[in-house]
């Protein structure tokens, strides 16, 4: 049976009642009774939950709940039981491009977790934290610069997101412990039932070494929590990057589109070796020139860049020579000791020369033997290498010309890092995003054994239906060719989960199995990574056998 219904409204029936026990708990302030506010504040001013970049109520909440603490986690669990309604687990909601606070099934009520907001614990000595889900990377700073300590937190792109909600949808940033799922260490989860549970070497009461040591005894577990639906995760710890003695930023220009090869071999080589040590990113020329801030570029491209329209090629080029830009860019940090810093400079500097028109250009904070730079004397950053959070990549989503609101999305496979296999993959992709009329924008991030090579496409409310078909078109492409995103848009978990299909989708099947024990009942973030309980419903979804959908 359905357990939330799109026709239902927050006064009738089930939903109205648990809307009444949520507030005797929490507080009228701290439930929305529909999804038009409560929400923290969104890309267009808006403090409504749902997907801002969708014009469509595909996605729609039924309303919010906003607890302040584990013990309401769990009393909004088990009254979300009893009236069988179902939640969507948010920290922050900016999940910005793959569906913000959207829950996968119209109707889902969202757990809110933005009252969660303190910083547990901040160790230097060991270079940790212990978050709430609210702490936004923001919040994280501003307490280490408060504490004075000498410490280089990972953020993302834009920073108004949660440390834990980024980092369990594996979310990366951009210091050296930049891959935020590798050095999550020690989880606290809310069961489907209501209990709380520790991952690793917090199962056991005051373990010294919760945050330091993230085996335990026995299987691990945590990873059960990341895109998924098992449980609502209410601390986190989270490994942080010691503030360096010396510091580098590099950009390298490479002149030609065939250049993506040798660009992305060299940097994945130098990462496995320990010379590069956070991740370096790679923009296009489109993108190169869109955030280059030069008026003339900007009033060229604007030419182009609206509705049923891109930016063609042959502008681009010309865009290029006059600028001395390369086609690719790459942009990547080097950290370390004054004794350090110049080695891996020159170690750098030697790898990329074999590239014919290769650019380098750094900007060198040498540092002073037997101190710590801080971030804040280095400043903001167009790429935060240092740590320090921005908003500024935000004003990106309204490049393209048009009175209608501006939004984003993500398609972000997963390749092998040499650079051959991104390059064929990319060559496919910027034809299908040309054909659709859209502009190519290229966000790829290299490590030492994958490319994450995500396409931001830019588009305008009114374009939604083009480019989620485009979406789509990428991602059946990527399939085909062996490939899948590290994360994905709410409108196409069923369809990634479809695809995971060895042994008689041996995986979805032992996750359905999990899912009907832990969460019985279905509350938890339905559908979220095509992970759904048997009472959800009796129709199978079209596209993962195991997939079972509300109707
Ligand atoms: P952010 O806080 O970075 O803005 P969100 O709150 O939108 O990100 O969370 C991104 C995704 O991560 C959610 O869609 C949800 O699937 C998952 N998630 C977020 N917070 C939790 C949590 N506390 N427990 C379990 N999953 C979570």
């Amino acid at each position: 049976m359905p357990q939330t219904s799109t026709t239902e409204t927050a006064g009738e029936g089930k939903l109205g009642r648990f809307f009444d026990d949520a507030s005797a708990i929490l507080g009228e302030a701290n439930i929305s009774r529909d999804h038009q506010s409560g929400a923290l504040k969104g890309p267009h001013g808006q403090y409504s939950y749902g997907d801002p970049y969708s014009p469509t109520e595909d996605h729609q909440p039924s309303g919010a709940v906003r607890p302040s603490s584990v013990k309401e986690v769990q009393n909004v669990v088990r009254l979300a039981n009893k009236h069988r309604v179902a939640l969507w687990t948010i920290s922050r909601g900016k999940n910005l491009g793959y569906g913000g606070s959207a829950p996968v099934v119209k109707g889902t009520v969202v757990l809110d977790l933005q009252r969660m907001n303190k910083v547990v614990e901040i160790n230097e000595e060991y270079g940790y934290a212990i978050v709430e889900p609210g702490v936004s990377f923001f919040d994280l700073y501003e307490e280490i610069q408060q504490l004075g300590l000498n410490l280089w937190p990972s953020v993302p792109a834009i920073g108004w997101g949660s440390v834990l909600g980024n980092t369990l949808d594996r979310g990366f940033g951009y210091t050296p412990n930049g891959e935020h799922s590798q050095f999550q260490c020690g989880m606290e989860v809310v069961l489907p039932n209501g209990e709380l549970l520790r991952t690793g070497s917090g199962a056991m009461e005051d373990n010294k070494t919760f945050p330091l040591y993230k085996g335990g005894f026995g299987p691990s577990v945590d990873g059960l929590f990341y895109q998924s639906n098992l449980g609502i995760v209410t601390k986190l710890g989270i490994h942080i990057t010691p503030a360096p003695q010396a510091y580098a930023t590099i950009e390298i220009d490479v002149p030609r589109e065939e250049d993506l090869v040798p660009l992305v071999g060299t940097l994945s080589d130098l990462m496995r070796r320990s010379i590069i040590l956070n991740s370096p990113s790679i923009a296009n020329i489109f993108r190169i020139a869109l955030t280059s801030n030069l008026p003339e570029v900007q009033a060229n491209l604007a030419k182009y860049m609206r509705p049923g329209s891109c930016v063609p090629y042959v502008v681009l080029e010309e865009i290029r020579v006059q600028n001395e830009w390369g086609f690719w860019r790459a942009y990547f940090s080097l950290y370390g000791s004054v004794e350090l810093l110049p080695a891996l400079l020159k170690t750098t500097q030697r790898a990329f020369n074999t590239i014919a028109g290769v650019q380098i250009r750094w900007k060198e904070h040498r540092g002073v033997e037997g101190q710590y730079i801080r971030a804040s004397e280095i400043g903001q950053e167009e790429i935060p290498h240092n740590g320090i959070p921005t908003l500024a990549p935000l004003g990106i989503v309204n490049t393209r010309v048009s009175e209608d609101g501006g939004a984003h999305t993500c398609f972000s496979p997963i390749l092998p890092p040499s650079g051959r296999e991104l390059y064929e993959w990319y060559l496919g992709a910027k034809q299908r995003t040309l054909e659709a009329k859209f502009d190519f924008f290229a966000d790829f991030h290299v490590f030492p054994r994958y490319i994450i090579g995500i396409e931001l496409m830019i588009y305008k409310l009114p374009e939604e239906k083009a480019a989620m078909d485009l979406y789509e078109e990428l991602l059946q492409d990527a399939a085909r060719q062996g490939y899948m995103g590290y994360r994905i848009h709410v409108k196409f978990m069923d369809k990634v989960s479809g695809k995971l299909n060895f042994n008689q989708s041996a995986l979805p099947r032992f996750l359905a199995t999990l899912k009907n024990a832990l969460d019985p009942n279905g509350i938890v973030s339905p559908g979220k990574s095509g992970i759904w309980s048997s009472s959800s419903s009796s129709k199978t979804s079209k596209e993962g056998i195991y997939a079972i959908k509300y109707y």
